[in-house]
């Protein structure tokens, strides 16, 4: 069973508006959760990424404690940052500008220094990202530095 409902008014209002025009006003719950098996929530979630889609080029976060949900959610709010939730049954998810991907990490998430040494990518635009205290690297540039790394022989004196 899927369930999603829309904190903001607005969005939630939306929301049950598209699925009268889909002729799925049945799937509202009495408080408001859209409720579905697999074989509607396609339709439902494509109504819903109309909804996303008109906020902001978006990603989806979620906590895996009620703690870090609090702790996210005054992160967000603390610093302005544009949010929308969505309520599961079980969790909350978060809505966030992928724009702003790099200012939604707090607290021991984020490393020190956010941008590779050698070339200067971001450490959210890459797989892995290896820091020390001073500099920072990219997998792209550790292979590449890797491909080009050969023994020097010293000379013997
Ligand atoms: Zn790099």
């Amino acid at each position: 069973m899927h369930a999603i409902r829309f904190r903001n008014p607005e969005l939630q209002s939306q929301l049950v508006a598209g699925l009268e025009q889909a002729g799925l006003t049945r799937l509202v719950a009495p408080d408001g959760f859209v409720e579905c098996d697999d074989d509607l929530w396609g339709e439902v979630n494509s109504i819903a990424h109309r909804i996303r889609d008109r906020c902001f080029r978006w990603y989806f976060s979620w906590c895996d404690n009620p703690q870090h949900e609090r702790d996210l959610m005054e992160h967000l709010r603390s610093n302005g940052l544009r949010h929308e939730i969505e309520e599961r049954r079980d969790r909350l998810v978060f809505l966030l500008p992928k724009e702003d991907e790099a200012k939604h990490f707090f607290g021991d998430e984020a490393p020190s220094i956010e941008a590779c040494s050698f070339c200067g990518k971001k450490w959210t635009d890459i797989k892995r990202f290896v820091t020390s205290e001073t500099a920072a690297i990219c997998d792209e540039c550790i292979d590449s530095l890797h491909r080009d790394m050969h023994e020097v022989p010293k000379d013997a004196t």
